[in-house]
């Protein structure tokens, strides 16, 4: 180590402030704005932050870092970025210098340099939460030690106080600085780990390492990105010193070997590691919590205003005192296993039952083919599918990690522990039970404990013939599978860290899953474990967001993953199941098994272009008609969609009269395709729609009679004044519109009924000027409004065209035209229509399937009896919640309207906003609806039972109950 090295680490940051960092990036970049200072050990680090455009990140070097050092850092930056590494750009100066020179206010001379702002958040504590974030972690650490690999630069082989090969000097240098008491502690430890490292040494791999990827230098953006930051301590350097570095981070701020080994697993599945390697991870685990703890106290000494280093200490002497506590030797079997290797070099395991390795594989899991159609809710289907599997094999397993359909609680309110943290092996009973590697074993009742070089596994399920305390060798026999039913026996196989305290081998949706107290068996008895559901949930969310981009309305700021339902409940991925009440689309409930078996069949039959002939199509149709609202009625064109059914329907309104305007009415959501958008005036889905209408489109005001411009049950004549008055004028100025369009019953209004009489006036006044009738009953038809089927008959109107989309499929992609049969003619005045896939065979039987499960089981009664019961119980919790406004709708469409004040009506839009949110903790889903967000929308599967209404219901008081605290 030489003098200026030694000295270097002495010297105190920079003296620049915020006005002087704002100066330096207007002067150099051309960037005016405030600076905010960011922490930094040795340098100084400002967020510029202008008006308008992009800001940058001002990085004043320590004034010892050379111009070699620079270019050794942009030529990393520029090497991970051709690598497809995130990391923030260096931006030119306004004379396009990668580095400018400045000097500060105590007089030194240094450089400085300018990187790309970025819109995110580093990943410090709150954010490492979970194994998924630390395999991420370690995962960037591996590509990016994969990356550097390549690298040379003659400025690599740089002293610094962080590269691990010196660190025993940096620690026997700086020693003095920390507390006494903490000093002999410190030192032991640190020749000691040095030691160990000295037998590895040479075989010890050498390349350019980032040096420094911790949480802090880890920024997650806005689209869920990670990013590297921060090439200040790069250097030449053995690789492993890479997950070295980020293993004392995640041990530090976590405590965790779990969440550790995980973080070691990413690195090593993107740069493998030797089994040297492996073996030296820990004692530079030591070795770097010395350099902290001896560096944080040395610079708070000579820089006693550096906040940031003092802030750390606590940390930095965390990830020393953990690191001691656990022994090399034994971290080194956990870590061999978590990157699926034996705990010892050359180690093969036995199986502990015979048949292990040709086992099946019984899927639990939440999308598992053998729980469909409901088996998942049958008691004891765990055992009952075993014992089917033992007919042709010999062991039947379940896997660790994976989230167990057949645990899920049916209660939405109570979730169950459902994640296994444990390997079942079921097998004959009297089967022998083997070792799988040579240990000491402890027994507990029925369960016995095998220790090895701090690996713990617990079998569970045996009758024990060996002797407690003693030592086994591999492939002994332990005992022998007992009975847990006629012909079946099942072996229960844990894993903890030793010391560690055991935890349940199920683990709920909410609890900490990755623990030292249930460590994964999966690699010593040779199975691979399932797929993390939580990194797989925020992938997902990443993975759509970027298919799909912003514009894409999804329900959630933190969506579950849906991928599985069955009636009114849908199961997502971390093992939980929601009571659905808000999914008209899945009018007969999710996973109807009849729809799903007659789409099955007919898709192995024939699905295809709807122009050919086949018996599908007027099946759907003829069914469509019979339930049509009125013989005039007699003409159905199946469609894909809600908004096809309304483009379609102006469409014919149109050309059936020659006409080209549309009356459409405020506040209203008709779709997206253009004819469809053009009537849809909903600021919520469109804030600008009021002013962006095409002139085709004149407006009328919602009908509403409880927040409208006309108020009560008498309202409906002035609306109807109102639409009169404007075709009226329409026809003075020679325009008479082609038709009117309406919601029967106002659904995105949350159920609204119009007033008494406004669509039968509508109607006749439409109809006394030449002009036809648009109900669209995407929403509210088809059964659901409990004593109508179609929300028009509740009106006591026939409208000229109905348009039906959502329930009509089950979700499955039909809509429908339902008109009269001169109507649709007249569209043959302009060509002939198709929609090619509209009808199409599958989706005509979806169609004709979901009619006939309304009938047959009786669905619109259901609506009728259950919503009627559900309605008053949501109107009793008016009484004790002022909140609660009126409760809008009919049968299972209603809303229930959430009000500040009584007199002014005042929306209760965050209040609403936060119910939803949490009444999904609840296991409940809700959505807002309205122009003004305020309404709950409850309109679940029309299989909703009294029981779910109640739970709804009672879910919803406690959540009125706690809403002023929350928001
Ligand atoms: N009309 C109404 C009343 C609707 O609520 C919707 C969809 N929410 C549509 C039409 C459009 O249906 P789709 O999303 O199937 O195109």
């Amino acid at each position: 180590m030489t003098d200026t090295s030694t000295q270097r680490w002495r010297l105190k940051r920079p003296a620049v402030d915020a006005t002087s960092a704002s100066e330096i990036a207007q002067r150099h970049y051309g960037v005016l704005g405030a600076a905010t200072e960011l922490g930094s050990q040795q340098d100084r680090n400002f967020r510029i932050t202008p008006d308008r455009g992009a800001g940058l990140l001002l990085k004043i070097n320590h004034p010892t870092v050379t111009s070699d050092e620079v270019s050794f850092q942009a030529a990393i930056t520029d090497h991970l970025r051709n690598a497809r590494i995130h990391t923030p750009e260096i931006l030119a100066s306004t004379n396009g210098a990668r580095s400018i020179d400045v000097t500060d206010a105590d007089g030194q001379h240094t450089t400085a340099r300018a990187f790309q702002l970025l819109d995110g958040q580093s990943l410090i504590d709150g954010h490492l939460v979970d194994g998924a974030v630390a395999e991420e972690l370690g995962r960037l650490a591996g590509r990016t030690t994969s990356a550097l690999a390549s690298l040379e630069h003659p400025a690599s082989e740089r002293r610094i106080q962080w590269e691990l090969r010196s660190s025993l000097s940096v620690v026997e240098s700086l020693i003095e600085y920390l507390p006494a008491e903490r000093r002999a502690r410190c030192l032991a430890a640190a020749r000691s780990a040095s030691a160990e490292i000295d037998s590895l040494r040479d075989r010890l791999p050498l390349q350019v390492v980032h040096g420094d990827i911790t949480a802090d230098n880890v920024i997650r953006d806005n689209a869920n990105t990670l990013w590297l930051v921060d090439m200040g301590d790069a250097s030449q350097s053995w690789r492993v010193t890479e997950i070295a570095v980020l293993a004392a981070d995640v041990l530090g701020r976590t405590e965790s070997l779990a969440l550790v080994s995980r973080a070691i697993r990413g690195f090593d599945c993107e740069a493998s590691l030797t089994d040297d390697e492996l073996r030296a991870i820990w004692p530079l685990v030591i070795l770097r919590g010395a350099v902290l703890a001896v560096s944080g106290w040395s610079q708070l000494a000579i820089d006693p205003e550096n906040t940031y280093a003092r802030e750390r200490l606590d940390h930095e002497w965390n990830v020393f005192e953990k690191s001691l506590a656990s022994l090399s030797a034994e971290v080194y079997s956990q870590l061999r296993l978590a990157v699926g290797r034996s705990h010892h070099e050359g180690l093969e395991y036995s199986p502990v039952v015979e048949g292990q390795n040709r086992a099946t594989i019984l899927d639990l899991g939440v999308t598992s083919p053998l729980l469909d159609r409901g088996h998942w809710t049958e008691p004891d289907i765990e055992l009952s599918l075993a014992r089917e599997a033992l007919r042709s094999a010999a062991v039947a397993v379940a896997r660790y990690g994976e989230t167990r359909l057949t645990r899920i609680s049916l209660d939405v309110t109570r979730p169950a522990k459902t994640r296994a943290r444990l390997v079942e092996l079921w097998v004959r009973p009297g089967t022998p039970v083997r070792a799988p590697y040579s240990g000491a074993v402890r027994v507990e009742g029925d369960a016995i404990e095998l220790t090895d070089s701090g690996v713990v596994i617990r079998i569970d399920g045996l009758v024990i013939i060996v002797d407690e305390f003693s030592r086994t060798t591999a492939g002994e026999v332990l005992g022998y599978t007992s009975a847990i039913a006629p012909g079946v026996g099942r072996l229960s196989i844990s894993r903890r860290l030793v010391d560690a305290v055991a935890d349940s081998v199920f683990a709920g949706p909410t609890d900490e899953y990755e623990t030292d107290g249930a460590a994964d068996p999966s690699v010593i008895l040779g199975f691979d474990p399932v797929a993390d559901p939580i990194a797989q949930l925020r992938a997902e969310r990443t993975r759509r967001d970027k298919a799909i981009g912003g514009a894409n309305e999804r329900y959630y700021a933190e969506p579950p993953q849906f991928e599985r339902g069955w009636g009114t409940l849908l199961i997502d991925t971390q093992g939980r199941a929601y009571l659905d009440m808000v999914n008209n689309v899945a009018a007969i409930g999710h996973s109807h098994p009849r729809l799903a078996d007659r789409v099955h069949r007919q898709l192995h039959l024939l699905n295809t272009n709807s122009r050919f002939l086949y018996a599908a199509y007027a099946d759907f149709t003829e069914k469509v008609l019979e339930v049509s609202p009125d013989p005039s009625l007699d003409t159905v064109i199946p469609v894909n969609s809600g908004s096809e059914a309304i483009d379609l329907a102006i469409r014919l309104a149109q050309v059936a009269t020659g006409r080209k305007g549309i009356v459409a009415v405020r506040e209203g959501y008709h779709g997206w395709t253009m004819a469809a958008d053009s009537v849809s005036t909903s600021a919520f889905d469109n804030p600008d729609a009021l002013v962006s209408r095409p002139d085709w489109v004149h407006l009328t005001d919602t009908p509403n009679p409880y927040r409208g411009r006309y108020r009560g049950a008498e309202s409906g004549h002035s609306y109807a004044q109102d639409v009169r008055s404007l075709l009226e004028r329409l026809d003075s100025e020679g325009q008479p519109p082609a038709a009117f369009i309406c919601e029967p019953v106002l659904g995105n209004a949350g159920g609204v009924l119009p007033p008494d009489r406004y669509l039968a006036e509508v109607y006749e006044a439409v109809r006394a000027r030449g002009g036809l009738t648009i109900a669209d009953e995407v929403q509210v038809g088809y059964g659901r409004l409990g004593n109508a089927f179609w929300g028009s008959t509740l009106q006591g109107v026939v409208p000229d065209i109905i348009a039906v989309a959502k329930a009509a499929g089950n979700a499955f992609p039909v809509g429908l035209v339902l008109t009269r049969r001169e109507i649709v003619d007249s569209l043959a005045r302009e060509g002939m229509f198709f929609s090619s896939a509209g009808g199409a065979p599958a989706s005509a039987v979806a169609g004709s399937a979901v009619l006939d499960v309304i009938r047959e089981e009786g669905l619109q009664k259901n609506a009728e009896i259950v919503g009627r019961y559900l309605k008053s119980r949501i109107e009793g919790l008016a009484s004790r919640h002022s909140l609660v406004g009126p409760v809008h709708g009919s049968g299972l469409y209603l809303g229930i309207e959430l009000i500040r004040n009584h007199e002014t009506l005042e929306p209760a839009t965050a209040e609403t906003r936060w119910i939803c949110e949490h009444l999904l903790e609840f296991g409940i889903i809700m959505q807002a609806t309205s122009e003004r967000q305020n309404v709950l929308k409850v309109k679940p599967p029309m299989t909703l039972t009294h029981g779910e209404a109640d739970v709804f219901v009672n879910a919803l008081d406690r959540a009125l109950c706690n809403v002023t605290s929350g928001t």
